[in-house]
């Protein structure tokens, strides 16, 4: 961990601390409020919780501080990659697409954008270095894209997108704000899955939106409030408690996955891996510069699907789910949601078990 981000780390931990009074509770409270006290002077900081509410202020405080910017919270990754994309884009604009991403967000340009004038182009992650981006006014990144885990280089692709008059937004789920920082890399704005690592248990859905132009962020705040988007008290709260032990499961989750991607990527079963923190992969050349680390996440492929399906079944410390970035090791087989990868590639994402007991699991699994 660089000095900064152990510094943000610590700070995480104490926000609140400058503004308590004598008697108030160290932990967040939850505040299940619709309305606040609105007297005719109507000078109170909250009024409507469509609007803003005092979960929201303590959870965008503490992203914030792992963003080194302003943050708008939403109840899902979804709603935060569609506000940037509605305060970004226009009819008659072009965006450029990461083909091997997240698929929902590709449905939601074909399926809406494109009806309100939005021409979406799909670029393959590992294309962005040298694509030609001339024509487009937005450039969306996602890199190690999900599942395929290609990479592309942030700093470079934002100031060719810059040059072609473009605005970049940068999808960081599958690294988080510890081990890649696309604002520092010249992105406009980020968007990230908070269902994932930052709320870490596989108990809500949440995401933000983050970035250092006021104006930009205003908009994506008012895209919030009219869309009516809004995060609910209990969720925010759990991922404000979630963020507190971020820093610590990534610890563990990528120290883990780097032994054992060595490890799977030596086993005669897996017949292709991919995992970014290996000295042989193709997105080897990002990890140490714009990526802390390999990150949490390990694609293999094994022979056929029921090959895959029965080893999925037979390791006892594998969650047989969709999602990724729990305290649990979780793993899918992706090809079932049409992702083009092979019909054995499975995306396994590693948890915080004590590596060796987890490495035992999975060995004997893949025997069986
Ligand atoms: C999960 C995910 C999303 C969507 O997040 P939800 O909270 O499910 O809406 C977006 N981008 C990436 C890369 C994801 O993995």
């Amino acid at each position: 961990m660089t000095d900064s981000a152990a510094t943000r780390a610590a700070r995480l931990l104490h926000h609140r601390k400058a503004g308590l009074t004598p008697g108030d509770p160290i932990a967040a409270p939850i505040v299940p409020a619709s309305t606040f006290h609105l007297p005719a002077n109507g000078t109170g900081a909250y009024n409507y919780s469509r609007a803003g509410n005092p979960g929201w202020t303590e959870l965008e405080a503490a992203l914030s501080i792992l963003e080194d910017a302003e943050t708008v919270a939403f109840p899902s990754g979804m709603a935060a990659i569609a506000a940037a994309l509605f305060a970004c884009l226009r009819a008659g604009d072009t965006v450029i697409l990461p083909a091997d991403g997240y698929y929902v967000t590709r449905v939601l340009a074909t399926d809406f954008l494109a009806g309100l004038g939005v021409t979406a182009r799909m670029l393959p992650t590992a294309e962005y270095d040298t694509a030609d981006l001339t024509g487009a006014a937005l450039v969306y990144i996602e890199t190690p894209s999900n599942p395929g885990l290609d990479v592309c280089d942030i700093r470079a692709v934002a100031a060719r997108a810059r040059a072609a008059g473009a605005r970049v937004v940068v999808d960081n789920t599958t690294m988080t704000p510890y081990l890649q920082r696309p604002l520092d890399l010249e992105a406009d704005l980020v968007v990230a899955a908070d269902t994932k690592a930052p709320g870490g248990h596989s108990d809500l859905l949440a995401g933000h939106v983050a970035g250092r132009d006021a104006a930009l962020v205003a908009r994506v705040r008012d895209w919030r409030r009219l869309s009516g988007a809004t995060l609910g008290p209990f969720e925010g709260w759990l991922l404000h408690r979630g963020l507190e032990t971020l820093e610590l499961r990534l610890d563990r989750m990528c120290a883990s996955a780097q032994i054992i991607a060595t490890r799977l990527a030596a086993h005669p079963a897996v017949l292709a891996l991919r995992y970014p923190g290996l000295p042989g992969d193709a997105s080897h050349s990002r990890v140490g510069g714009q990526m802390v680390n390999g990150g949490f996440l390990i694609g293999i492929t094994l022979a056929s699907a029921a090959v895959a399906e029965r080893f999925l079944s037979a390791c006892p410390y594998l969650a047989q789910s969709t999602s990724f970035g729990a305290t649990h090791s979780s793993a899918e087989r992706r090809a079932r949601w049409g992702d083009a990868v092979p019909e054995g590639f499975l995306r396994l994402s590693v948890g915080i078990e004590p590596v060796e007991v987890l490495w035992q699991a999975l060995d004997a699994a893949l025997a069986g």
